[in-house]
């Protein structure tokens, strides 16, 4: 099997619960209503690249339950392949539990069950599709090695490794680093990564000429409304310094799953339009990142190619 993108990475159900206020320890509120829905960083990264027209395949694991078969379902409507989606009965299919209350304040609890148990053999089994791939992604949502293991591969092989540091840790496994191409992280996962505190593009180069120096070759930065800042080695080494796209300005409905929608983008272009300059392919992904905010949730803000500009193609 040939593929454009394999994302080795996260499964999520998240079950929202909208209340008018969080309740107290010991308390039980009334809420308006539950809705349910499918993520993970890696899913919705892989979903975004699907819907934009890639060939993608997704490398993950379920538990044997309920949750589980419900998120094989919805994956099967999709164009994604899934052959190598695994289940386990070892640890329950991951969920989140989002509490959204009237002021749009969330607590959740993430419970990462199976995603976790996602093994170095798990990867090893979709080498094959790993090697024939142009661009892997990866997130900080699985089990380490299993990560490792799915960049090591793609190293050895000429794909292009996209590492999404999210959520962030601090003193993250240099050999992830080292054999991450493309390192894309938010403001907050460039602190906790570098140390430098972001809030803006000059913070940002600052926070990527870090990332670089840890064994990324091009560090990605996105800003929220401000858009998403690239320094690579190259243009570092050419003093030619960093490329900044400001985001359109919008009103933003819902900002849940942006940065999932940009990387999912970026890893399009990368695929599919390899020689795209640097400051198109982020301005590009910075466009379509921006239409996902124009709707509520996760899987269904992603735009498919059909709802986009042709500009974009
Ligand atoms: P999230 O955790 O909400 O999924 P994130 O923190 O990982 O997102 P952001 O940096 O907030 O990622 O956003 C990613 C991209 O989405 C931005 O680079 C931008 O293109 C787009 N975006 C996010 N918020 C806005 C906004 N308010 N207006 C316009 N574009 C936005």
């Amino acid at each position: 099997m040939l593929v454009d993108i394999v994302v080795v990475g996260s499964l999520v159900t998240d079950y929202i619960t909208r209340t008018p206020s969080f309740p107290r320890p010991g308390e039980t509120v009334f809420g308006h209503g539950l809705s349910i829905g499918f993520g993970g960083k890696g899913a919705n990264q892989c979903l975004m690249a699907a819907k934009l027209g890639a060939a993608t395949a997704f490398v993950g694991k379920l538990g044997h339950d309920a949750v589980g078969d419900n998120y094989l379902d919805e994956l099967k409507r999709t164009t994604i392949n899934i052959d190598h989606v695994t289940r386990t009965s070892l640890a329950q299919s991951a969920v989140a539990n989002v509490v959204v209350d009237d002021n749009g304040e969330n607590c959740i609890v993430n419970i990462p069950g199976s995603n976790r148990l996602m093994t170095v053999e798990d990867v090893n089994a979709a080498a094959e599709v790993i090697k024939s791939a142009k661009v892997l992604i990866c997130q900080n949502e699985i089990s380490f090695d299993a990560t490792k293991a799915a960049l090591t591969i793609a190293r050895q092989n000429g794909v292009v490794t996209v590492l999404n540091a999210g959520p962030a840790v601090p003193n993250l496994d240099p050999e992830i680093l080292n054999n991450s191409d493309i390192v894309c992280v938010n403001e907050t996962e460039a602190e906790v990564l570098t140390g430098v505190p972001v809030s803006g593009v000059a913070d940002a180069v600052s926070a990527a000429k870090v990332l670089l120096t840890q064994g990324c070759r091009e560090a990605v930065i996105t800003l929220g409304a401000k858009g998403a800042v690239s320094l690579d080695l190259t243009s570092l080494a050419a003093g030619t310094d960093h490329e900044w796209v400001p985001a359109e300005k919008v009103v933003a409905v819902d900002t849940t799953g942006a940065g999932d929608a940009f990387i999912g983008a970026m890893a399009f272009y990368l695929a599919k339009m390899p020689t795209l300059p640097t400051k198109e392919k982020l301005r590009r992904s910075c466009a379509i990142a921006t239409q996902s905010v124009l709707k509520p949730g996760a899987w269904l803000s992603l735009p498919a190619r059909e709802e986009l500009p042709s500009h974009l193609f």
